[in-house]
């Protein structure tokens, strides 16, 4: 199976899981979502309600590495910058650089007392997320995929950035074969999921929790037949660092951001009722655009005429702005206290 239908798969397995995934509280979803070394196909956030809540506090935008260095540790009380923060590890002009710019989202007051950049917060930043859930989507689990997989889920259940690590698959024919499953590692979750309207989710293999046990491992090399596996603990500062970045990461862009890879303003593009909500649909082709194909470089590209985004439709810019407009509004009603 292609890049083109795991796409599509994606969607659909982030659709389900923004809908039914089992949590205490609240879930984010996000895709495409991790760090420099490792990416996850879809990420689940389960939150804290409150925290959550209070995380709307500072603006639909990430709370990115850098400010990390700064909002938790804001004091509360006017405070000289390098006596509240701790050491950051870098020089600290970036400090300033950064408390510039949480000056500037008006997220972190700032004021200057003779040479001295005195910083206090505005809120205290929550403890909003509860557990991260990773999931790598493999529509087409064939012998080889199944193998090259095996080795990918090796490393994320070793490294332990997620709470659960999970495959989610689509059945072929009748089940999944169990002999390609056989391989992947016994803490990792399988899922069967299915594209037609109201089908069912199968839960084919429960995945044991990571996260209680400490420090994570990150495999170097593999090694083989003749070398050994070499590795190297991971930090639980960095562990938990990765994760908060992941998470606002998720809680910034979720799942929807795909338009991002489209062409909305091809007149073609439409969103249409799908199973679990809506999907980007061409007219043109008659099914979903994938980020390979939905290009200005398509054969079937056509772009929304002028008139279109001066006539007040839909109420203004055109329809591709407006299915921006009604995703962005979806991606905002997750997140509670963004919604106005
Ligand atoms: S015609 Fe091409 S560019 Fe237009 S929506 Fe379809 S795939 Fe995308």
């Amino acid at each position: 199976m292609d890049a083109d239908s795991e796409f599509e798969f994606e969607l659909a397995v982030c659709r389900w899981a923004e809908r039914s995934w089992d949590a205490d509280g609240p879930v984010l979803v996000g895709r495409q979502v991790g760090t420099r070394h490792r990416r996850f196909d879809t990420v689940i956030v389960e939150c804290d309600r409150e925290g959550l809540r209070r995380r709307a506090l500072f603006g639909p935008d990430r709370i990115d590495d850098d400010l990390l260095d700064v909002i938790p540790h804001a004091p509360a009380e006017w405070a000289w910058y390098q006596d509240a923060l701790p050491d950051p590890g870098y020089p600290w002009r970036y400090v300033r650089e950064t408390i510039h710019r949480a000056d500037d989202r008006g997220i972190l007051d700032v004021r200057k007392r003779g040479n001295r950049l005195q910083i206090r917060r505005r809120w205290r930043y929550p403890d909003w997320v509860a557990r991260i859930v990773a999931i790598e989507n493999k529509p087409d689990l064939d012998a080889s995929a199944a193998d090259r997989l095996a080795a990918q889920l090796e490393f994320d259940v070793a490294l332990a950035l997620a709470d659960e690590v999970w495959v989610a698959t689509e059945r072929a024919g009748e089940r999944v074969p169990r002999a390609l499953l056989e391989d992947f590692p016994v803490e990792a979750g399988v899922l069967v999921v299915e594209r037609r309207p109201d089908a069912a989710v199968e839960t084919v293999w429960q995945p044991r929790t990571l996260t209680d046990r400490r420090p994570g491992i990150r495999i170097l090399d593999r090694g083989g037949d003749r070398h050994a596996t070499r590795f190297e603990y991971a930090d639980a500062d960095w562990t938990a660092r990765r994760r908060q970045v992941i998470a606002e990461r998720v809680y910034e862009r979720g799942w929807r951001s795909y338009l991002d890879g489209l062409r909305p303003d091809c007149r073609n593009f439409e969103c249409v009722s799908v199973e679990r909500g809506v999907g980007p649909h061409c007219d043109a082709y008659d099914r979903t655009p994938t980020p390979s194909q939905c290009r200005g470089a398509c054969p079937e590209f056509t772009p929304e005429p002028p008139t279109w985004r001066t006539r007040d439709w839909p109420i203004d810019g055109g329809p591709g702005r407006g299915v921006r407009r009604v995703l962005d509004a979806q991606r905002r009603r997750e997140r509670p206290g963004l919604e106005e």
